[in-house]
């Protein structure tokens, strides 16, 4: 790692905590022990080093380590005599290592230098050699700072993290919603009418389960195919393909504004003459529809649906209100 990726790594994966921690540095607030929390590739050794430059470096910028002179470079490449990393040894950190760092630090401490040591997957050390590390950062004298670097938190002594201050870190949000929903397996005839029915994660997650979202949108897509072609079977499909996906009064609301999208669906093709379609399997539909009616009655038709989101509320039964919306919808048509 040269000097300048890991400013560089800091400052874009954790921009937050760099600039909190040249603050704290800056202060002479620096606590003595630190642990770091977070997944792999959140940039914890580089965030450890940063601060550890800061301690070291000479020539600090408005609090920023300076990257280039005698001292940052030694930290970067690992070489400085008064840092020590230290990390698995095959599969655990064992307490000879624990040692072996204690020993280097009575040594120099009488000397009253600083000292920093950063201990990566530190999980991973046995308890003989977390014991042992407990005695030392207990009193860890003036000069002595620690970090402690974790994927797993959970793994670490509570003793160990009582006498540590905890540090998340977390991978920088940059997805969008739809990244998000993609990511969640959300197929890409689905994107639209997701993203316009909801930006909660955690609701499409529960309409994910048992493929609700992929049933309740081919029920709403076939329904509205069968209105579109004046086939009273609409009717039917209320409570032969709505009802049993409505499994409690949270899926209600769903079902009514994606009702409400696919008829939008027909309002956008008619003026725009392009389809980011909610519905898109029911293209063809949408066209047919959007080239045979007015704009009026179109407004009508979601005035109808839009009007019975007041009564899902209270307590009318649910097949009734989407049967009479039904029954509204067909009678316009067909006037
Ligand atoms: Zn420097």
């Amino acid at each position: 790692m040269n000097e300048n990726n890991v400013i560089n790594e800091v400052t874009s994966k954790q921009p937050r905590l760099s600039e909190n921690f040249i603050k704290v540095i800056t202060r002479n607030e620096l606590s003595h022990s630190y642990l770091f929390n977070g997944e792999s590739g959140v940039g914890k050794l580089a965030l450890a080093l940063f601060i550890t430059m800061g301690i070291f470096c000479p020539n600090r910028k408005n609090g920023y380590p300076c990257g280039q002179c005698n001292e940052c470079r030694r930290i970067t490449e690992q070489q400085h005599p008064d840092v020590v990393i230290i990390k698995p040894d095959g599969q655990s950190i064992k307490v000879d290592q624990v040692r072996y760092l204690k020993d280097e630090f009575s040594k120099s401490g009488l000397e009253g230098n600083k000292k920093v040591f950063i201990i990566q997957d530190a999980e991973k050390m046995t308890s003989g050699a977390a014991n042992s590390l407990l005695k030392f950062i207990e009193e860890p004298g003036n000069n002595i700072f620690s970090f402690l670097l974790t994927t797993n938190m959970n793994l670490i002594l509570p003793t160990i993290i009582s006498r540590t201050q905890v540090i998340e870190l977390q991978h920088l949000d940059t997805d969008s919603f739809e990244d998000k929903l993609s990511k969640m397996g959300i197929l890409k005839s689905q994107l639209h009418l997701v993203n316009k029915l909801t930006n909660s994660t955690e609701m499409v997650k529960v309409w994910q389960e048992d493929d609700w979202l992929s049933k309740m949108q081919n029920s709403v897509g076939n329904w509205f195919d069968l209105i579109v072609n004046n086939d009273a079977e609409a009717f039917v499909t209320i409570q032969s393909n709505f009802m049993p996906l409505v499994i409690d009064k949270d899926h209600r609301a769903p079902v009514i504004n994606m009702m409400i999208a696919i008829f939008e669906d027909v309002l956008n093709y008619k003026y725009l003459k392009l389809g980011q379609f909610s519905f898109p399997n029911n293209e063809k539909n949408i066209e047919l529809l959007a080239n045979k009616i007015s704009s009026k009655t179109l407004v009508q038709i979601l005035k109808i649906i839009l009007g019975c989101n007041k009564q899902i509320s209270i307590n009318v039964s649910f097949q009734n209100i989407l049967e009479s919306i039904t029954l509204k919808i067909m009678n316009i048509l067909n006037r």
